[in-house]
């Protein structure tokens, strides 16, 4: 019943749209005020209109640079049709992933960082979201660039979490104020120097971490049986 303009793309959320842009092609943006912690929209661990959860290897190909290790050893391969795949990266991002990913009746939110104004663009690091092996079929690294994203400390090419400097790394799993863990338990438990960080620095964090961590890997256990046995190849650098 929508109408629908060539310029923009509304969702069922109309809070958001996606609209042109001058250096990327395509964002989201708000259409509405969001404060620190507001949801913006909700990503989905079952099969929708919008997205499908795929075995690992079954993320390259079609779902290449739109499939998402957002549940431990599967793809989440999203359309057109959802928010997260118009949702540029940026280095200095003003939304994302709150509580470690946690799995809330089936959807994992994407949240605003900062207060976010009507008109502006709503972006993640996708950092955040990328598994040190999701690069290639046989487990190497994810990288793009140049990163576009116009920041001042820009890094030039958006890789893994894993490749980040500590610094950075430190700002999503332990920020200074809410929202927090903001990045992807299993991603943190992917790097044990970086989760023994976690458990010394902050006990209350690491606990919550830990139960998001269940979580997720109990929807992977899941998954295993109801889609078939998925398991990414590590990589040289852990064993
Ligand atoms: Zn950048």
């Amino acid at each position: 019943m929508s109408a629908l303009k060539v310029d923009q793309r509304s969702f069922e959320h109309p809070e958001i749209a996606v609209k042109e842009t001058q250096s990327t092609g395509w964002g989201l943006f708000a259409n509405a005020t969001y404060k620190p912690g507001d949801p913006i929209f909700w990503l989905s661990t079952e099969d929708t209109y919008a997205s499908k959860i795929v075995k690992w290897e079954d993320s390259f190909g079609d779902c290449f640079d739109r499939g998402y290790t957002i549940v431990p050893d599967f793809g989440f391969c999203c359309t057109s049709e959802s928010p997260f795949w118009n949702m540029n990266h940026s280095c200095n991002p003003n939304a994302g992933f709150v509580n470690w990913g946690r799995i809330e009746n089936g959807l994992i939110p994407i949240v605003a960082y900062k207060r976010i104004a009507v008109g502006e663009q709503i972006t993640a690091d996708y950092a955040t979201f990328t598994m040190s092996y999701d690069g290639t079929p046989d487990g190497g690294p994810w990288e793009m660039g140049p990163c576009l994203c116009g920041e001042t400390d820009c890094l030039g090419v958006v890789t893994g979490f894993e490749r980040l400097p500590l610094e950075l790394q430190m700002k999503y799993i332990l920020p200074a104020s809410k929202p927090y863990g903001r990045v992807l338990a299993h991603i943190v438990h992917d790097l044990p120097r970086l989760e023994e960080i976690l458990r010394q620095q902050s006990p209350k964090r690491f606990a919550e971490y830990q139960q998001a961590l269940k979580g997720l890997y109990g929807k992977s256990a899941e998954l295993q049986q109801t889609i078939g046995p998925s398991r990414p190849p590590s990589p040289d650098w852990k064993r």
